[in-house]
């Protein structure tokens, strides 16, 4: 069913605690309710966008439209390939309810990315990923509803450009799509990914890696390193990890020869840790008023009590430009700026 509140507070809606407001924000089940809701809306011209849990979206004013918001929740077996399950859930299951009942299924392919805040229908949008699993490798396709048109589609998960963060609902697909559902390919065989971090030695520690101790062992690992939203407010990773020309990592290499580097998307180029940049200038557990570098993390930037979206986006300008000084990298938000 259609609710529609105007004038939305969105405190509770954005983890980074940001004391914002939207001018409309509609609750809507399914597609074809949202399809009927915008066919006959008033404010057709106002700018309209999809809000999840907003747990990874800075408001650096209040939004002037209408935001759209999937409660629909269902989820449900669909199919069986030769080797996968097929599951559908709608995209407003909150992601790790996703995730677990994956697991009490005895489902393998999501439990890395267990305690990832969010929706299931913003996990396509940038990709999530966690210890060397992302979600566009479970994705089989992702249900769409065309804002412009109000048509429904259904579009192949090997269409979706999934990359590093990254998808092609941040770009040709931006602002014109609400995703309504999403469907996942899961096996039934047991294919654990140990190889990242801490993983495989947290997972020893609770026994044999299954769905269930891989589980336990990412949430505990999680919960070790990242600030609690719901005690101080943070999106997450700010920044993406920036991606360099090899010949360039080999040069800052010989200066500073403890800079990790992971493989990139390509052979041409490599990952290094944003975070480590950002602390190797000196910015790890630094504010600039109510706006903070988590001090455990360099990587997360935190709402220290009554920040505004200004405020944050004044330190993340700060941090870049002194990055971007030191060592020849403009890194970039991985957050969405509002
Ligand atoms: C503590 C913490 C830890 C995190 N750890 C990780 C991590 O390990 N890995 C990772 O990848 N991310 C991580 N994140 C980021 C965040 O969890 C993900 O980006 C998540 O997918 C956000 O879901 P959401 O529902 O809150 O989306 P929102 O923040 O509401 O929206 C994010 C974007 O998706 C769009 N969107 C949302 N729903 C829809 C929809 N139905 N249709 C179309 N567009 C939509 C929005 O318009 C916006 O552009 C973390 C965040 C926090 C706060």
């Amino acid at each position: 069913m259609i609710k529609e509140i105007e004038n939305a507070p969105l405190l509770g809606r954005n983890s980074f605690g940001i004391d914002a407001k939207a001018s409309r924000l509609v609750e809507f089940g399914n597609a074809a309710e949202l399809a009927a809701y915008l066919a006959a809306r008033e404010h057709a011209d106002a700018p309209t966008a999809v809000i999840g849990g907003g747990n990874n979206i800075l408001f650096t004013e209040d939004f002037r439209g209408t935001l759209l918001h999937c409660v629909g929740t269902d989820f449900a077996i669909t199919g069986n390939t030769k080797n996968k399950v097929i599951v559908r859930a709608e995209a407003g299951l909150d992601w790790d309810d996703f995730v677990s009942r994956c697991i009490n299924l005895g489902l393998w392919g999501a439990e890395n990315l267990s305690a990832i805040p969010g929706t299931v229908g913003a996990a396509p949008v940038q990709n999530i990923g966690a210890y060397g699993a992302k979600a566009g490798d479970i994705i089989h396709s992702v249900e769409l509803l065309d804002m412009t048109t109000l048509k429904e589609s259904v579009l192949a998960g090997e269409h979706c450009c999934f990359g590093y963060r990254d998808s092609i609902f941040k770009h040709a697909l931006k602002g014109r799509v609400v995703i309504c559902a999403v469907n996942f390919a899961l096996s039934r065989e047991p294919s654990p990914i140990l190889g990242y971090g801490a993983l495989e030695h947290e997972t020893a520690k609770l026994g044999d890696p299954t769905l269930e101790n891989i589980r336990r062992a990412v949430t505990g690992i999680r919960s070790a390193k990242l600030p609690d939203p719901a005690v101080i407010g943070n999106a997450g990773s700010f920044f993406k990890n920036p991606l360099v020309p090899l010949r360039k990592a080999e040069e800052l290499k010989e200066r500073f020869p403890e800079m990790p580097v992971y493989p990139g998307d390509t052979p041409e180029e490599v990952k290094i840790p944003a975070g480590w940049l950002i602390e190797k200038s000196g910015w790890k557990g630094a504010a600039l008023g109510r706006a903070g570098v988590y001090e455990k993390q360099a990587l997360i930037l935190v709402n220290r009590g009554g920040a505004t979206g200004k405020d944050i986006i004044a330190l993340s300008d700060a941090i870049t430009e002194d990055v971007a000084s030191k060592f020849g990298i403009r890194i970039e938000p991985e957050v969405n700026i509002w």
